[in-house]
């Protein structure tokens, strides 16, 4: 029997919400698996060790902290479920700006707020063993993981981007058929390319995936979907902000169009340097995309 307990952090349930919507399928396998705890479902609280622990929700103040090592102690198992515990989540969009602002605009009393500067992932300060991508993540993926544990498998799951489940799926690209932004090509499969199907692009809420060309797809971001820096830049922000990639590319763009231009021209010709040659310009013109507000 394994014993599973559910921990929320800060972070909005969805997550939480998608493991109560495989009930069907959990009550197939009610007498293999025992909810320890899980205070969404349940009052009832089991005390550990558990087999496993699903974390939802990141990092945002010390009690989270401490929990956190608490919970790791207690668990043969811990596996971060969602865009938050994996990487951070919205919430970390504060990590780019000086949260003492936004409490004191936001709350009448900010004296009453403790928190953290920064949303960190889970993974920031304990071991975590396997994690599920999304905002929120795939029940498909969830039932995956939960029924490998079960038989004793190490769940495993495909790292390949959003484009192929897309292709696979006959989907028209959005981005060629009608310039529409799409990190579909840098983001790691798993939704079955939900938003592209419903013709809309990819928000990367999967996070990235391995080995992402980001410069490449913010480039044609710029020249063919006519995105400025500062759009390109709040695209890759999103729910995987503090990802390495996503973060470094939406750095990259979060400066004027001609600072970009001299970014590139300046690597083009030490590239150039280093292989004998002279620099090739980048097709990336000054200027080009809509303007900086
Ligand atoms: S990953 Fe998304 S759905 Fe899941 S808890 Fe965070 S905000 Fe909610
Ligand atoms: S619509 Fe997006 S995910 Fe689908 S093939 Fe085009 S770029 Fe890739
Ligand atoms: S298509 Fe992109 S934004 Fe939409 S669910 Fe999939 S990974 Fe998330």
């Amino acid at each position: 029997m394994l014993k599973l307990a559910v921990w929320k952090f800060s972070s909005c349930d969805g997550c939480q919400l998608s493991l109560l919507d495989c009930e069907d399928e959990l009550l197939l396998i009610t007498e293999k698996i025992q909810i320890a705890y899980f205070l969404e479902a349940s009052r009832r609280k089991m005390k550990g060790p558990y087999d496993l622990s699903l974390i939802e929700g990141s990092v945002t103040t010390s009690e989270e902290r401490e929990r956190a090592l608490s919970i790791r102690k207690n668990s043969l198992l811990v596996v971060t479920i969602g865009a938050c515990a994996t990487a951070g989540g919205i919430q970390a969009l504060r990590n780019f700006s000086q949260v003492n602002q936004y409490i004191s605009q936001v709350y009448p009393r900010p004296e009453f707020i403790e928190t953290l500067k920064e949303s960190l992932p889970i993974s920031h300060f304990i071991p975590v063993d396997y994690e599920l991508r999304g905002c929120p993540i795939s029940k498909r993926q969830l039932l995956q993981l939960i029924s490998s544990l079960l038989v004793g498998k190490r769940p495993s799951f495909p790292t390949e981007s959003v484009c192929a489940e897309c292709k696979r799926k006959g989907n028209i690209c959005v981005m060629v058929a009608h310039q529409t932004p799409c990190l579909g090509p840098v983001t790691q499969c798993g939704c079955d390319a939900l938003c592209p199907t419903y013709r809309r692009g990819c928000y990367g809420c999967f996070g990235p995936k391995e080995t992402p060309n980001t410069s490449s797809l913010a480039q044609w971001l710029n020249q063919e979907s006519h995105l400025s820096p500062k759009e390109i830049s709040h695209l890759f922000r999103s729910y995987n902000a503090t990802s390495t990639s996503f973060q470094k590319e939406s750095e990259r763009w979060n400066v004027k169009p001609s600072e970009i231009y001299e970014k590139d021209k300046k690597e083009e010709d030490k590239e150039g340097k280093n292989k004998g040659g002279q620099g090739r310009p980048k097709d990336l013109k000054k200027g080009s995309g809509k303007k900086e507000d």
